[in-house]
């Protein structure tokens, strides 16, 4: 043998050896359905595995349906399952919001029990570390048997013509509520639509820190999305690239207004990664 023929069989002796560790790695995708369809979560503490947008999570713990200061919305749906960290800061964010007199607020989906992809809605939403907020506020709980509470809409923060917010919707309740949800311990990011970043650069005072995890994103423009960081407890969950440093009030923030996709889901979005293997035993454990 040649060193070139030494070389090049060495070279596909790992090739393979890489391609079946990446086969031991990454399941096929699993259908979305298949992760809707379990009713409830894997028992032990919780882990939560892969990324947001193709991961999912043992041990998921349940918000309960009301609490001190926020309701559940689309109780239908059964997305009400997260990481035991994100289910204590929606909780202590509707603590707070009580305490400032915001009404009870409405919790959209966090994840599925076992999270995983989900058959309809978001992308992301998979690992246990994601939840929606309405930006309805000053609301009454509902009565759970009223639809299951999934007869209210979400109003727009923007203006019909969606060329800025709503001046008659939106308050300085709704600032004050993303600075509490800003500073929950282990928020990584918030995304709301960039004309509510654009008035939160031009109108906040003081202590302006929290505006660096308020990021400005597609749609978001009836409720905002807070995803947590990796617990220390999920040693496989992967963060996303981490916020650029600063307020965010720059050019990036520009960038949204030269386009016409403002109040639209992202266009053409990159296929999501595959699924970690690991998921796959948490889909089948019983
Ligand atoms: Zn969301």
């Amino acid at each position: 043998m040649n060193n070139r023929v030494k070389i090049s069989s060495a070279l596909y002796r790992s090739n393979v050896w890489a391609f079946s560790i990446y086969l031991a790695l990454c399941s096929p995708a699993l259908p979305a359905s298949d992760w809707s369809r379990v009713d409830g979560p894997t028992g032990g503490s919780p882990r939560s595995v892969g990324e947001t947008n193709s991961g999912c999570i043992a041990g998921a713990q349940s918000l309960p349906l009301e609490g001190k200061g926020y309701q559940v919305m689309h109780i239908e749906r059964n997305r009400y399952w997260g990481h035991a960290d994100l289910v204590k800061a929606i909780k202590l964010l509707g603590k707070q919001s009580s305490q400032r007199n915001l009404g009870t607020l409405m919790v959209g989906d966090l994840g599925q029990p076992r999270g995983g992809p989900l058959p309809f809605g978001h992308r992301s939403h998979q690992s246990g570390l994601d939840v929606d907020v309405w930006f309805n506020l000053n609301t009454k709980i509902l009565d759970k048997a009223n639809a299951m509470r999934s007869n209210i809409g979400a109003p727009s923060m923007l203006n019909d013509s969606q060329t800025g917010l709503a001046r008659d919707r939106w308050t300085s309740d709704h600032v004050t509520l993303l600075e509490l949800a800003a500073n929950l311990p282990g928020v990584d990011r918030i995304f709301v639509n960039p004309y509510i970043k654009k008035e939160l650069c031009e109108s906040v005072e003081g202590n302006r820190d929290w505006l660096r995890v308020i990021r400005p994103w597609y749609n978001h423009d009836d409720h905002f999305h807070m995803r947590l960081s990796c617990p220390a407890d999920s040693p496989s969950c992967r963060t996303q690239e981490p916020v650029p440093i600063g307020e965010g009030c720059d050019s990036s923030l520009d960038w949204w207004f030269h386009h016409p996709t403002i109040t639209t889901p992202k266009p053409h979005p990159a296929p999501a990664p595959q699924l970690p293997g690991e998921c796959r035993d948490i889909l089948a454990e019983p």
